[in-house]
């Protein structure tokens, strides 16, 4: 049996989602196609459980939601992509050629096929996951809080997870092969999540590389260049893999450490065929995944060029306190760069409301234009966003104090920090 569709996608994930609807709800036919969870790492395995965790440690309610939410997530995603028309496949496959993937006895044929077939957790050199050895998958699922975790990787995710675990009481150990945790962010910015991370008895190894894992029958030996370390969980953040469709790498298509090459336009070097979101190597970030997609769905449909500045991609870290922001830091700039800092606890809403550590700083060029807005403290990931739009905009110090702002609330610093 074979069926024809103009566009086909391969992954559910946010590149996956969202290309399939883009295209769908433009008018092209559309298939999509996925092998495993719906809604992959950024919707059902990783980043938006993880942040279901951490609200949940905040608010203190039940931790174990994970296999509900999985559930829900699968089933608004096919909602929606059926509402929207697309024709939806829940199985493994294999491309036979340019045009076609067989799925059991059924081939689709498709003019594009866009590949979103994102990414896997990977582990260290010369080690294997196993039930003491584990991602994130596993974390986010544990029916019981570990004693003490053992965290390799002080990036954003391993961060996220001392913040969570050392909320539930787990003792945690962060291993960092570089000089300082979060790292591509300010000191300033990471000094705060430190000093909570410290209060919480979190240990924070930086410098230290871990060269093996010996994985014993009572616990895991950490073998590190300052010494070994005993644990009962490793937990193995930031190693990825690209999860690649089978059958593409036999067509020809450019591949380069693992991941697919694409042009300007998101085409791989194979005509009509498509790669966005982790597959594609350029931006391991949910954030950039969806906008990838919207922007290919775009382009597929009228042929409108792709435009899109990774410079002013917001980012967030969903620790204790939080971090977020855009653009430039304090370390990417000369002494041509002006840096105005507020704190948020010299700000009117913070007259009344508890929790106000924290500050906001903004990195203003010689023309007075805005090029970096970062925050830090609790609920910073409601401002990133709106930093980008200034970023995006070119927003001037004139304009942010001339501009109108909701009274009372934190945001309102970042017009405190330009009239400084
Ligand atoms: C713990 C954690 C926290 C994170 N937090 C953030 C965050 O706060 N913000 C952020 O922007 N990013 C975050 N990320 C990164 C983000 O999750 C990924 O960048 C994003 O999910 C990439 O989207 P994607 O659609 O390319 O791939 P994925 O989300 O990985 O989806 C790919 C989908 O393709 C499916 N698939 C694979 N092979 C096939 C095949 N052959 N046929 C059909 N289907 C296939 C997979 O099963 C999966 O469903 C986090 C990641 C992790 C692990």
């Amino acid at each position: 049996m074979s069926t024809s569709y103009e566009v086909l996608v391969l992954g559910s994930g946010p590149a996956g989602y969202y290309s399939a609807l883009s295209c769908a709800r433009g008018g092209l036919s559309t298939a999509i196609v996925e092998n495993s969870l719906w809604g992959g790492t950024g919707f059902a395995t990783g980043c938006l459980p993880a942040k279901l965790k951490l609200d949940g440690i905040r608010s203190h309610t039940s931790l174990d939601l994970i296999s509900d939410h999985i559930h829900e997530v699968s089933k608004k995603l096919q909602r929606q992509l059926k509402e929207a028309g697309v024709s939806v496949y829940h199985s493994e496959g294999i491309f036979t050629d340019r045009n076609s993937y067989k799925i059991n006895d059924r081939i689709l044929h498709a003019k594009k096929i866009i590949v979103a077939t994102g990414s896997e957790p990977s582990c260290l050199k010369g080690s294997k996951f196993s039930e003491k050895i584990i991602s994130h998958k596993e974390a986010l699922t544990l029916k019981k809080v570990p004693d003490n975790i053992l965290i390799v990787g002080g990036d954003v995710e391993g961060i996220e997870f001392a913040s969570l675990f050392s909320q539930m009481g787990t003792k945690v150990t962060v291993v960092e092969l570089l000089s300082q945790i979060l790292p591509g962010y300010d000191r300033d910015l990471v000094g705060p999540v430190i000093r909570e991370l410290q209060n919480r008895n979190v240990d924070i190894l930086c410098s230290t590389e871990v060269q093996s894992l010996r994985d014993l029958a009572s616990e895991i030996t950490v073998v590190t260049n300052k010494g070994d370390i005993s644990c009962d969980l490793v937990l193995v953040t930031g190693l990825r893999k690209n999860s690649l469709p089978r059958g593409l790498k036999e067509l020809g298509v450019k591949i380069e450490n693992d991941s697919i090459i694409v042009d300007d336009n998101f085409e791989t070097s194979l005509q009509g065929i498509f790669a966005v979101g982790d597959i594609n190597g350029i931006l391991g970030m949910a954030g950039a995944a969806v906008q990838q997609a919207i922007q290919l769905g775009d382009y597929l449909l009228s042929g409108e060029q792709i435009n899109l500045d990774y410079s002013i991609l917001p980012r967030a870290v969903f620790s204790i306190p939080q971090i977020s922001g855009g653009g430039l830091q304090e370390k990417d700039i000369s002494s041509k760069y002006k840096v105005k800092k507020f704190q948020l606890n010299e700000s009117w809403r913070a007259m009344y409301k508890q929790s106000h550590a924290g500050f906001v700083k903004i990195i203003v060029d010689a023309d007075e234009v805005i090029r970096g807005i970062w925050f830090v403290g609790e609920n910073a990931e409601v401002h990133g966003s709106s930093a980008a739009l200034i970023l995006k905009n070119k927003t001037t110090i004139n304009d942010l104090r001339r501009d109108l702002y909701i009274h009372p609330t934190d945001f309102e610093s970042v017009f405190e920090a330009g009239i400084l």
